[in-house]
């Protein structure tokens, strides 16, 4: 007889260290730790074989750590098409355990205060052309799987209850430029929407982890959000940007998977909270564009692309964005040029507008 396990089963082996890869291939699980399996990649029954403790040489084995990935991999043209397998497809258990993970990023947004009132939206790429996104006119701390909608590319709902949101075009226009984009998050962080109503996007060579994780933030100009206008406008910019700041509106973000999305949110919130603050204290101080150029070369390295070395000299790598024009020194200043600033130093005239601008907005 095969062996059943809970969610508590399964995390007790997992805290004992147990590789949950030799769990019986015969063995049947609840919906929660059939989650959590899929949550630790763990597929029972393929384990080779009991590892031992040390090697024959008497060295501890070392334990590699397998990373989260929720990554949705569909098999390209095989999307259900008649309304029965549109069905059968929304209501898999594969489909329902996407949902809820929509369900848990939501929460998450909005406990963090990124979403107010029925603002924000996130979306989940699932075929070649069916994306389930949250609804319209719905608090994202309080949805349950049963609210989730389904459309196709172009918009149309296929599946679910409850109207999609509007401004899923948006997350589309991403998805039809950015293959890789499998999953959107849209919202309203204070900081980030701040920088993003007054027009500024946070200047570069601050804080290493978000040119790592985040690379450069990408601006996109007001657009009635919904339209295709805005959507063409995101879309063209989620080539180069995985965080756009959408002028006079939020911040819309992708990833290979919803909590992927979700922390490029997060990344861009902390880092326009961080420059807000620097502003009141005296003002950041960059590190200088050699340093820049080091940590876009890790981003390399992890496989996650930057256009900024192809397209930008070393000397102006820590120059802000094209739409903080009104704040950059004149192309004349760039420090490629001899008797440069050395590296290192900042712009005191950039510095000074920017922080002007910020107070301007935070004593409106
Ligand atoms: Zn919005």
């Amino acid at each position: 007889m095969s062996q059943f396990y809970t969610e508590k089963a399964l995390q007790q082996l997992i805290n004992q260290g147990k590789d949950l890869n030799s769990l019986p291939a015969n063995a049947k699980f609840s919906p929660m730790a059939r989650d959590l399996l899929r949550k630790h990649n763990a597929k029972p029954g393929t384990a080779t074989s009991e590892a031992p403790a040390s090697t024959p040489s008497g060295t501890p084995r070392i334990h590699v750590p397998v990373l989260p990935n929720y990554e949705y991999d569909w098999t390209p043209g095989a999307d259900p098409k008649s309304a029965k397998d549109i069905e059968a497809f929304f209501y898999s258990p594969e489909i329902q355990a996407l949902k809820q993970r929509i369900c848990d990023i939501g929460e998450r947004i909005w406990s963090k205060g990124y979403v107010d009132g029925n603002g924000g939206n996130i979306t989940v790429r699932v075929g070649d052309n069916l994306v389930l996104c949250t609804p319209t006119l719905i608090s994202k701390g309080f949805m349950t799987v049963d609210d989730i909608c389904m459309v196709d590319l172009d918009g149309n709902q296929v599946a679910g209850t409850r109207p999609r949101t509007s401004e899923v075009n948006t997350h589309l226009g991403i998805m039809k430029h950015e293959p890789k984009a499998k999953s959107c998050v849209h919202a309203h962080p204070i900081y980030a929407t701040a920088f993003a109503v007054a027009g500024v996007t946070p200047p570069a060579c601050l804080i290493p982890e978000p040119e790592v994780f985040l690379g450069e933030i990408g601006f996109a100009s007001y657009q009635t959000p919904g339209t295709p206008e805005n959507a063409a406008e995101v879309g063209q910019l989620a080539k180069k940007h995985q965080s756009i700041l959408m002028q006079n509106h939020g911040v819309i973000c992708w990833g290979k998977d919803v909590e992927d999305a979700y922390w490029k949110m997060e990344n861009t919130d902390a880092f326009c909270h961080a420059v807000t603050v620097t502003m009141q204290i005296g003002g950041p101080k960059q590190y200088g564009p050699d340093k820049l150029k080091e940590l876009i070369e890790i981003r390399h390295k992890l496989g996650m692309p930057d256009h900024r070395l192809d397209e930008l000299q070393e000397c102006q790598l820590c120059d802000a964005g094209e739409y903080t024009v009104q704040t950059q020194p004149p192309a004349s200043a760039c420090s490629c040029e001899l008797g440069a600033t050395p590296s290192g130093d900042v712009d005191e005239a950039v510095v000074q507008q920017i922080t002007d601008m910020i107070m301007d907005k935070l004593n409106a």
